[in-house]
């Protein structure tokens, strides 16, 4: 399917690339569902997470170094973003998300969007790093997992509010 392609097709216009080294690129999210939220991609083609092994701790440690210069570029501090992979991407290319905590933006639409990045579908940088190092590869997590964590309550992640609907999250998140 070609929209899995975007993200690939993306860094091929360098007018997108907002950093850019030898080894790894810098965008924004077409559909930013925070303030804030950038993806850092390998040069190297590797679709996913999936692929991965110890070899490329390095390169995780270059893509998480442009992880924190996006931040520092954009004036803002490391505590208010969240960095990590989605546990079940959709789109190609291995792709680390650099979000703001904040969550506010008019792309956050569904339920999926929010528990994809406020359960454990999200793996924080530090966590995949360190499965990776112990166990040579990303393992894929099973389907009736990824249902039961896309189905939790909307709870805030910034407080104990669990809200009934997503326009309700909303407002509660512009409060915060
Ligand atoms: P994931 O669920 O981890 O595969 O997330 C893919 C991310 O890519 C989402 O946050 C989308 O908003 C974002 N996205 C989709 N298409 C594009 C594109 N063409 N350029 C930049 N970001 C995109
Ligand atoms: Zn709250």
């Amino acid at each position: 399917m070609s929209w899995q392609t975007g993200l690939i097709k993306t860094i091929l216009d360098p007018a997108n690339l907002i950093i850019s080294t030898d080894i790894a690129v810098v965008i924004a999210d077409k559909y930013p569902k925070a303030r804030h939220h950038y993806l850092v991609l390998p040069k190297e083609d590797i679709a996913s997470i999936f692929q991965l092994n110890r070899k490329h701790l390095p390169l995780l440690e270059e893509l998480h170094l442009l992880a924190r210069n996006i931040i520092e570029v954009r004036g803002e501090c490391f505590e208010s973003f969240r960095i990590g992979f989605h546990a079940q991407p959709s789109m190609q290319r291995l792709h680390l998300h650099v979000i703001s905590k904040d969550f506010v933006s008019s792309w956050l639409k569904t339920k999926k969007h929010w528990n994809s990045f406020n359960t454990s579908l999200f793996i924080p940088y530090e966590a995949l790093y360190e499965n990776l190092s112990k166990n040579d590869k990303i393992e894929r997590l099973p389907k009736a997992k990824v249902e039961e964590l896309l189905s939790k309550p909307l709870a805030c992640n910034q407080c104990e509010f669990v809200a009934k609907n997503i326009p309700s999250l909303k407002e509660h998140l512009l409060q915060h």
